[in-house]
């Protein structure tokens, strides 16, 4: 179906501001919601469903959940458990309607995805403030105060090829490929060994695991025979170079990942045996306690992943999985390089980027960032200064990942590794202590922050100033 070019509305509400929020998922509801509940401005919130399809909703529903109905653990000791409650103290509306709709599930927070749409959709369709248009931007909305781009993985090639022209091709991806994220200390030290490739064996910021030709055989049939994700119709078959999941390069031969990313050259360890092939473990953070196995982007389930990688790779036996591998199609852009730090783009001036777009990947972490879009589009529109979270908490951590340079800059998902290090009393903390620290140090941290914030926050119903 032919796109509809969304045409400006004039203003409805003469002198309040007005600010476009484009798409209508889940990080452009919580942006709408949170300048809505922040300022006195009115929200035009553009969605291009049911006018427009994308390759992966279904329904014209705002905040659709495209894949699983589970918003992930729910416990206030995991990262993604302190995110969620972070986002409830700031009056989340997603947060809220995802209690709602919740259905049991353990630990886990899932949700029954028609009631949590239409909960999203009820709320913001009763707002006042907040206009529902439908139809497709093929540009960045003109004439508002600000403007929130929120169009996600599955963004309108039209859209995408003007944020291309704007942020630079080189910033735009379409696909992306993540590697699995390790703990170090999971890592069996009497096996995997510290090198760069030529560099001396015992140095460098590498952690790699040498494998001979029988573990090596032995792994590239495991892949083979692994279970891997379905691909989706329009993700088939079209991979870039250097970004092909493993499972897939060791399809096209027996020696292709001895010649790819597990090539051992350059990495014979301080016993002088060269290996028939290495895997690299490269640092994720500054803290150095997390890892990314390199090259290994893959469709491996999950649970497969953590089966094949700990039987079948040395010195993983107890490893411990931060992030797991994928590979998507996903617009998205190289946040770092394309934003400032009040997640506004470089190249214009108050038009900020959330959501899955920014680099973030899963349903929470692209409400989170749509929040924060949210909230300081509202404290620029009402001349209040920007105030980021703390980095020590989740909310900051993962706003610092995406405005933080790094390379190469793939998607992430909240997680132990986005924390920045503890202070250190000299005595290297074991994991459980060092997780719980981590969370009681975001838990304090955050709370001036929070209460700094509430002031500004109306409840639904209160009258605007
Ligand atoms: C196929 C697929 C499966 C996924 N499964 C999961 C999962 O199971 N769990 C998980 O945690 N994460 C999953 N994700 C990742 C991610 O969390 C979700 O995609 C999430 O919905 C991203 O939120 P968002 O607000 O950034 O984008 P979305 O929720 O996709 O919202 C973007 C909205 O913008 C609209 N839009 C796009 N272009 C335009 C335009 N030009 N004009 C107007 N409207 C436009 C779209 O129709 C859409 O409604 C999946 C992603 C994909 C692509």
């Amino acid at each position: 179906m032919p796109g509809e070019r969304v045409r400006l509305r004039e203003g409805t509400a003469p002198g309040r501001k007005r600010v476009a929020v484009v798409g209508g998922g889940l990080a452009g509801c919580e942006a709408a919601w949170q300048i809505v509940r922040r300022s006195g401005a009115n929200v035009d919130l553009y969605e291009m469903r049911p006018t427009v399809a994308t390759l992966a909703h279904t329904t014209a529903g705002l905040a659709e959940l495209v894949c699983s109905n589970s918003l992930k653990s729910d416990d206030p000791a995991t990262p993604t458990g302190a995110l969620k409650r972070e986002l409830a103290s700031l009056g989340s509306l997603l947060m809220a309607a995802a209690q709602e709709a919740r259905i049991p599930a353990g630990k886990a927070l899932a949700v029954d995805r028609a009631l949590f749409s239409a909960t999203v959709s009820g709320a913001l369709s009763a707002a006042p403030e907040v206009t529902i248009l439908r139809g497709e931007a093929t540009d960045i909305p003109e004439g508002y105060d600000a403007v929130v781009i929120a169009t996600g993985p599955l963004t309108s090639p039209a859209l995408a090829g003007r944020l291309g022209a704007l942020v630079g091709a080189e910033s735009l991806y379409f696909y992306d490929a993540i590697a699995p994220i390790v703990e170090v200390d999971s890592l069996d030290p009497a096996v995997v060994y510290r090198m760069d490739r030529y560099g001396e064996p015992g140095t460098g910021d590498y952690l790699n695991v040498a494998l001979a030709q029988d573990e090596y055989y032995r792994f590239v049939d495991a892949l083979l025979a692994g279970g891997t994700v379905p691909y989706h119709d329009f993700e088939e078959g079209r991979f870039f170079d250097g970004c092909m999941p493993i499972e897939e390069i060791a399809r096209r031969g027996r020696e292709s990942l001895a010649f790819g990313p597990l090539k051992p050259v350059g990495l014979t360890p301080a016993d002088g045996r060269r290996p028939y092939a290495a895997i690299q473990f490269r640092r994720e953070n500054e803290a150095g306690d997390a890892v990314n196995m390199v090259g290994f982007q893959t469709k491996l389930t999950y649970p497969e992943q953590e089966r094949i990688f700990r039987e079948f790779v040395p010195g993983m036996k107890e490893a411990v999985f931060l992030r797991h591998g994928s590979l998507h199609r996903n617009t998205y852009l190289n946040g770092p390089a394309a934003l400032n730090g009040d997640l506004t783009l470089k190249a214009v001036g108050e038009v900020r980027l959330a959501g899955q777009m920014t680099g973030v990947e899963g349903y929470v972490e692209s409400m989170a960032i749509g929040a924060l879009a949210g909230i300081f589009t509202a404290d620029a529109l009402e001349g209040r200064p920007f105030t980021p979270p703390p980095p020590t908490s989740a909310l900051g951590a993962l706003l610092a990942y995406v405005t933080t340079p790094r390379d190469p800059y793939v998607p992430t998902n909240m997680n132990f590794s986005l924390f920045p290090p503890l202070a250190t009393t000299g005595k290297k903390l074991k994991r459980k202590l060092r997780r719980e620290a981590h969370i009681e140090r975001a838990r304090a941290d955050v709370a001036p922050w929070l209460d700094r914030l509430a002031p500004f926050f109306r409840d639904p119903g209160e009258e605007r100033l």
